[in-house]
This record gives structure tokens, C-alpha cells and sequence, in this order.
């Protein structure tokens, strides 16, 4: 049996010498002095994404360049920005690149410019559709510059997907490239007539036109000057959307405003240590608000190096990167760190990464054998963080210097009020005693809080009660305030009078030795209401047989009880994902009880 806590203790841990006490912060904290911190004393306007490339170099126009207005903290980051590296852009064959804060900083200027002069305006919806890479910074951040809002999109969505986002949003402009326009937009676009403007970068390379009706994304940088721009956008103008996972239903539009930038930063630095000198890599994509959010801003904003992949998912080459590219700081989620522990051990230990010092995950519960896992084979634990779309950023978290107790998600961050509540109707009891479970509810406002489902104002207003946003997740709070994930209020089982949560099952059966990947759903049954039904991948190698079923129903029920343990257990090749990498369980449940299986769209290999 495993310890249930893993200590931070001096005498084997060496914590970095900035390390804060995080109940100082907590007691002493206030969003003021971060906006102070990113913006000075005097902070008129605010853009995000000046506030995370120009306010590095000193050519941040009014909205930006108030910073070392106080006790010259700006200075210094400035002069040593100013040549460093911000992006660096790994191949897929392994090669990587360099760009530095000043040529994104020129790079974005010109892109606003040109999006200006295309008569674009402060609050137009601009759509950027590229794969990992400059040009996908270019526009987000050349977006932001010029005042429109911007929402990501996943290259890896179909037409149908992609149809349906761009209606929700109704953008004037898209940033795609060529392939992927002709592949998936060309045929849709007589339906898009809100879309004026499509710009499309040559990744042909084969000296083809251009696809009717598309601007050369290279032929308007060129003309466009690369002087400081910034549209005189406001804190509480809108900047992101992005789209929820679509693990539980249709993904859900959620729009942003700049201030998130204030949380980026703090969360950055609370949740991921992030400090000069980091090499950071966070390895979601941008259509998700992970990607963006902390793959994008936070880095930036931080003036660290963000390596940013442009393959992937390899074992072996990402672990190559985090060796080569000497990351200190890594931003993953638990389906990746499932994926290297199938992989190995040994093949870790082979690529010894001691610049290494933080492992953070996020997006699905992180079962604490991967926990354990990780400690063994990179000497270091997964730091679990809890956020979602919705909150823009980082809520809850494992913060650096505090003790884990694997399987919990930490604990709220400077800043975050959390609460574990009942909701019945329009009224809200929040639960104070330790241990019980409810509904994660968290205090509103707080900067990145999302401000807007596109077109669904009634859902939206129904997020809150009583001053609080309410997740839709349920949990629990221990006596020392750590939060425990129980699962998704759509998910939790409810069996002869007990509530389930499926990811307590999900962990014991993943402790086993013979299991990769389980999950977990209710199903229904007569006596019972419903019954535990788990789907389970095998380890390579592993023989799938009826010896071993019930090897697992025995250990599922010597861990959880009979109550609690699966009454069922099936082998499957492999679980439905939603390409973010959640486990669709809604998926699992239809398809057991022969139901239609609703919005696919995000389910990987849905296109
Ligand atoms: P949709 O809302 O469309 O169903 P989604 O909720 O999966 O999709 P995201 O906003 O990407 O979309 O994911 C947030 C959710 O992911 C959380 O509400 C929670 O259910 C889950 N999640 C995120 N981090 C964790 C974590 N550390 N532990 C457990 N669950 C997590
Ligand atoms: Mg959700």
C-alpha cells in the first residue's frame, strides 16, 4: 500500500529560493496588485497581448507600456527579454528554432496592422485555424493587438465541427493555411457569409494560386509596418473564445475578456512556478483553452522560453524534447502521462531530463498511481491543477512547496474562494464540513472568469447562484483544504442509495498491474438503479481472459467494497477520447444502452 501523502521535505527537496508561502499570498492577496504588477501604477487600457510580448521590449504603446512606472521591476525584465528567446518551435523531425520577444513582438505588430487596414475593427471575431507554430502566434497575438477577439481552432476538426463553431461566433476573419482551407473550408464557404476575410499562409510550397477568394497571409505582413500597435481595448473588453471539450454534450462557446491576463500571470506563477530563466512547455493545443491560455499568454507574459511542439503525441520524441530543449517546467495533461507510463519506465530513465523541476497536469483526474509513477521514473511527482474552460485559468492546484497527496487536486490559488455546495433550485447551501460531497462551486468574480456563452444566455445565467459559479463537477474538501475530484455531476453513479463518483473506481482499477486506462458508468438495473459498469484497456502484453475479470472484480472489491466495486467489467481495445484527451463517458453509457450517440464532433478520430 502506498503513503497517502508525499512530503516536500527540506531534508530531501530543495525548494528554489523564491519559493512564497502560499498562505501568506492567500491571507495578503488582492487582484489589484497584480494589475499593478503587470501594469504599473497609472493602467489605462489594458491588451493581453501587449502585456505579454511589448511590455518585454519597451515598445508598448499606451495600453501596455505603463509597466516599471514602479520600483523599475518592468526594467529589468525588459532588458533581458529584449533579445530572448520567447518561442521555441521543435519540428517534428526534432529540429527547433528560435524567436525572440522582440521579432514577435515586430511579427504581431504587422498582422494587426494588416488586419486594421483590411477594415477590421476593435471587437470584429477573428478565427485563427493553424497548426502548432509561428504563425499561429503571429495571429492570436496580432488579433489581440488590434482589438479583435479571437478564438483558436483545432486543426485536427472536420468540416461539420468547424461549421458549426464559425456559426456560433459569426467572425469576420480567418487565419488558416492553405491546405487546411481547401481541405475543409473551401467547399463550406458559400454558407460563412458573415466571413469577409480569409487569410491563407502558402503551405503548399508548390507554387500554386492561392485558393479563390483568400489574402496571402506572408504578402500582407510585408506590406504591413512593424510599428507598436494596440487597439485602446479596456480590461473588460472581450478577447477569447474558446469551446469547451464537448466531453459531456455540444461544446459550449465561452467568451473572455483581457483582464484574464492578470490570472495567467498569477496562476503561472502560483500553480507553475514560472520565473525568469524557466523553459516552459505546455503541451495542449490552442484550440483548447489550455493551449492558449497557458501555451500561449502565461509563458509570455512570464518572459519565459515556451517551447512549442509542433507534432505530435511520440513517447520517445517528447521525451527527446524535454531533454533536448532542457524544459524545466512541464505543463501536461493525465491521458500524455498515461501514455509514457505504457511506454515505460526504462524508456524515461534512458533520457534523464535534470533541468527538470516541475511537473504539472490538468483537464481529467489524475489517478495516483501515475503520481507515483512519475516520482519513480522522472524522480519528480505530477503536480494535479484543477481548472475548466470556464474559469480561464487555474483554480485549484498542487502548488510547488506544499506537500501532495496524490489523487487530490490541491488546493484553491491566491485569490480563489472554493466551495463545496448543494444546490436546490434557485438556492445554494454551501457545505462547510469536511468530507462531504457536492457541488465545486467557486466565488465569482475573478478575471478570467468566463463572461458569456455565445448564444446561450439563459445556460449562462443559470452557472450562478448566490454570488458563486458552479462547475458542474462534484467534490470533496478534506479537513487540511485539499479538494478531491468525485467526478462530473452528469456522471456520478447512484446505486442501491449510494452516489458513486466514478473516479474513485477508475483509480483502484488502475492501480492494477494488468490495467492501462479504465472508466467507468452507471448503468441501469433493476434492483440496484443503477449498477457500476467499468470498461477496461489491458497493459500490452497483458492476456484478456476470465481469470483475469475476476482478478480485477476481486480487487476492485477488496479497495472499494462491495457497494462500490464494478459489477461488471468488460475489455475494450481502447476508450472513446475526445481529442483533448478527456474519456467521453457519456459515450460509453449510450452506446451500452444502445442510445443515439449525440454530438461526436470532438471525439478523436471523429473527422
Ligand atoms: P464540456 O463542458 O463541453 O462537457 P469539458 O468540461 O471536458 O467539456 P473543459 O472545460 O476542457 O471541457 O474541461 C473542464 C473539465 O475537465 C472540468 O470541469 C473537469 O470535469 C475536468 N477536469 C479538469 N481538470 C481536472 C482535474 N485536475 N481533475 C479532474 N477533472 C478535471
Ligand atoms: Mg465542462
Amino acid at each position: 500500500m502506498r503513503p497517502s501523502i508525499i512530503h516536500k521535505n527540506p531534508a530531501d527537496w530543495r525548494a528554489p529560493p523564491w519559493l512564497t508561502d502560499l498562505d501568506d499570498a492567500r491571507a495578503s492577496f488582492g487582484w489589484d496588485s497584480v494589475r499593478r504588477e503587470l501594469q504599473g501604477i497609472n493602467p489605462g487600457p489594458m491588451n493581453m497581448a501587449c502585456l505579454a510580448v511589448d511590455r518585454h521590449i519597451g515598445t508598448a504603446p499606451a495600453a501596455a507600456r505603463a509597466v516599471g512606472a514602479e520600483a523599475g521591476a518592468g526594467d529589468t525584465v525588459d532588458a533581458q527579454a529584449q533579445g530572448a528567446t520567447a518561442l521555441r518551435l521543435v519540428g517534428e523531425d526534432g529540429s527547433a528554432r528560435s524567436i525572440s520577444f522582440s521579432a514577435l513582438s515586430r511579427a504581431t505588430n504587422r498582422f494587426a496592422h494588416a488586419l486594421l487596414a483590411l477594415g477590421l475593427q476593435r471587437g470584429d471575431g477573428l478565427f485563427v485555424l493553424c497548426p502548432r507554430g509561428e504563425a499561429l502566434h503571429v495571429g492570436v497575438l496580432g488579433g489581440l493587438k488590434a482589438g479583435l477577439v479571437v478564438a483558436p481552432l483545432f486543426t485536427a476538426f472536420g468540416p461539420e465541427p468547424l461549421a458549426t463553431r464559425l456559426q456560433i461566433a459569426q467572425p469576420r476573419a480567418l487565419l488558416t493555411t492553405r491546405s487546411l482551407y481547401r481541405r475543409k473550408l473551401q467547399a463550406l464557404r458559400p454558407q460563412l457569409g458573415f466571413l469577409q476575410h480569409v487569410i491563407a499562409l502558402d503551405d503548399e510550397g508548390d507554387g500554386s494560386p492561392p485558393p479563390p477568394q483568400t489574402l496571402d497571409f506572408h504578402a500582407l505582413l510585408a506590406a504591413a509596418p512593424d510599428t507598436p500597435v494596440a487597439a485602446r481595448t479596456q480590461a473588460q473588453d472581450p478577447a477569447l473564445i474558446h469551446f469547451t471539450s464537448g466531453t459531456t454534450g455540444t461544446p459550449k462557446a465561452a467568451l473572455h475578456v483581457h483582464e484574464a491576463a492578470l490570472m495567467h500571470w498569477a496562476t503561472a506563477r502560483w500553480a507553475l512556478d514560472l520565473h525568469p530563466g524557466d523553459v516552459f512547455w505546455c503541451t495542449a493545443d490552442p484550440g483548447w483553452v489550455t493551449g492558449t491560455s497557458y501555451g500561449i499568454v502565461a509563458p509570455l507574459l512570464h518572459g519565459v522560453t515556451s517551447v512549442v511542439d509542433e507534432g505530435d503525441f511520440d513517447a520517445l520524441r517528447w521525451l527527446r524534447t524535454l531533454q533536448r530543449e532542457r524544459v524545466s517546467v512541464w505543463y501536461t495533461a493525465p491521458t500524455a502521462l498515461r501514455l509514457l507510463m505504457k511506454a515505460g519506465t526504462a524508456l524515461v530513465r534512458a533520457h534523464p531530463c535534470p533541468d527538470l523541476r516541475l511537473i504539472a497536469s490538468v483537464g481529467e483526474p489524475l489517478n495516483p498511481e501515475v503520481v507515483w509513477w512519475a516520482l519513480e521514473a522522472f524522480g519528480l511527482p505530477v503536480h494535479d491543477n484543477w481548472w475548466q474552460t470556464e474559469t480561464g485559468g487555474i483554480m485549484i492546484a498542487n502548488t510547488l512547496g506544499a506537500d501532495i497527496k496524490p489523487g487530490s487536486m490541491g488546493r484553491p490559488l491566491p485569490g480563489v474562494e472554493a466551495a463545496i455546495v448543494r444546490r436546490d433550485g434557485e438556492r445554494l447551501e454551501v457545505l462547510r464540513e469536511p468530507g462531504v460531497e457536492g457541488e465545486l462551486a467557486l466565488r465569482a468574480p475573478w478575471p478570467s472568469m468566463f463572461r458569456a456563452y455565445l448564444g446561450q444566455d439563459e445556460r449562462y445565467r443559470r452557472c450562478f447562484a448566490e454570488g458563486w459559479y458552479l462547475s458542474g463537477d462534484l467534490a470533496r474538501r478534506d479537513a487540511d483544504g485539499c479538494y478531491w475530484f468525485v467526478g462530473r455531476a452528469d456522471d456520478v453513479i447512484k446505486s442501491a442509495g449510494h452516489l458513486i463518483g466514478p473516479f474513485e473506481v477508475e483509480s483502484a482499477l488502475m492501480e492494477h498491474p494488468a490495467v492501462a486506462e479504465a472508466a467507468v458508468i452507471g448503468k441501469p438495473d433493476a434492483m440496484l438503479g443503477e449498477m457500476v459498469k467499468a470498461f477496461v484497456v489491458a497493459r500490452d502484453g497483458i492476456t484478456v481472459d476470465a481469470a483475469l475479470q475476476a482478478q480485477l472484480m476481486a480487487h476492485a472489491r477488496s479497495r472499494l467494497g462491495a457497494a462500490v466495486a464494478p459489477k461488471e467489467i468488460a475489455f475494450v481495445a481502447a476508450l472513446p477520447h475526445t481529442r483533448s484527451g478527456k474519456v467521453m463517458r457519456r459515450l460509453l453509457r449510450a452506446r451500452e444502452l444502445g442510445l443515439p450517440e449525440g454530438d461526436t464532433s470532438t471525439l478523436e478520430g471523429a473527422v
